[in-house]
């Protein structure tokens, strides 16, 4: 039997450059190899966005697109929506007993989430228990393995930590621990020099920019805000223009002699983004060729991710009967 991957995205938006490095290039590039489950994570969408429920609603469709554009095969690959599968929230009942609200609080990505998003002194407790809701995720499947970015790595911790409780607790083998997946070692950053480019950051290059959009944005990268003058030797270490040179540029040859000249003071911004530009445009150009076609299969798309839904529920239920045995609640 293969093993299983459960991984996916919040419907909150386009898809940038960070899930294509961080998670998406995993994805295809397993879906043979492995049984993948791909979750369109609505309901998680919805706790920081309930009041924008018409935005998660759209985005479903772009982000079934994105998967569509980069070569997720939905024949190989079983895409579902989280809100179809009833299971997922039955299984996070029964998940939460075996974590604690100060666990939850001192989880780094939730506290730079909740500083990110100004609900440090207000926080909504559906967004304060999205771990344990994930966690359920990707237990619903008894995922092997979590193609996520860095940014998820203590989320994928606390699940491990979740089903290990489980099973000790009642003595079972029921919940797999799940290993996660980097595509890349760090968040890939935005183009305004956070260290991670988030669609709720509005700091991306999604992967539907037009060519234009794409010149505009690279154009405006962050580089070294301390060089004021092409003939300043410049820094590389934070320089996103470089870390993109890195991810995307081919000629290796090229990025290290911009690096130089950079340090040395012989190139201007100009020609470190033009030259950046070109690389960028040669992998996302076929992407978003191909997304222009998935825009006519939006129709047929979402009904596979339905007809995925019902596996996953399927899957899920026998999950839910072997958690209630364990804990005598099964009538
Ligand atoms: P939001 O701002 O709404 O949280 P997001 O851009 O963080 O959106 P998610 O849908 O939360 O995107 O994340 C989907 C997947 O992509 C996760 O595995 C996440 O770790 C990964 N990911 C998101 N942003 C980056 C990034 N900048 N670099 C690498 N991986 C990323
Ligand atoms: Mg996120």
């Amino acid at each position: 039997m293969k093993k299983r991957i459960l991984t996916g995205d919040r419907p909150t938006g386009k898809l940038h450059i960070g899930h294509y490095f961080g998670s998406l290039q995993n994805r295809v590039k397993l879906q043979d190899e492995y049984e993948q489950f791909i979750l369109v994570a609505n309901v998680q969408a919805l706790t920081d966005n309930f009041d924008n429920p018409g935005k998660v609603r759209e985005s479903i469709l772009e982000l079934l697109c994105d998967y569509y554009a980069v070569g997720i095969d939905f024949e190989k690959s079983t895409v579902f929506i989280q809100s179809e599968v009833k299971q997922i929230h039955e299984i996070f009942v029964y998940l939460s007993n075996f974590v604690t609200v100060q666990q939850i609080s001192h989880n780094p990505t939730i506290k730079t989430e909740l500083a990110q998003k100004g609900m440090e002194e207000s926080t909504p407790l559906g967004f304060f228990m999205y771990p344990v809701h994930q966690a359920g995720d990707i237990l619903a499947v008894n995922a092997d393995l979590v193609p996520v970015g860095k940014d998820q790595a203590p989320m994928v911790e606390s699940c491990r930590d979740l089903a290990r409780k489980f099973n000790d607790t009642y003595g079972v083998k029921v919940l797999h621990e799940p290993q996660a997946l980097f595509g890349v070692e760090k968040n890939v950053p935005g183009i305004d020099g956070n260290a991670k480019m988030g669609k709720s950051l509005n700091n991306c290059i999604y992967l539907s920019d037009s060519e234009e959009e794409l010149k505009a944005k690279v154009m405006k990268v962050y580089t070294d805000p301390k060089r004021i003058h092409a003939t300043d030797p410049g820094t590389i270490e934070g320089n996103v223009a470089f870390v993109y040179h890195d991810l995307f540029n081919e000629n290796k040859e090229e990025v290290e002699e911009l690096k130089k000249r950079y340090m040395a003071g012989t190139v201007g911004d100009v020609e470190v983004k033009e030259k950046l530009f070109v690389a960028m445009n040669k992998v996302l150009g076929p992407i978003r060729e191909k997304r222009r076609e998935a825009e006519g299969l939006k129709d047929d798309l979402l009904k596979r991710a339905l007809v995925g839904s019902k596996k996953v529920s399927e899957i899920a239920e026998g999950i839910v009967d072997q958690m209630k045995e364990a804990m005598k609640i099964k009538f």
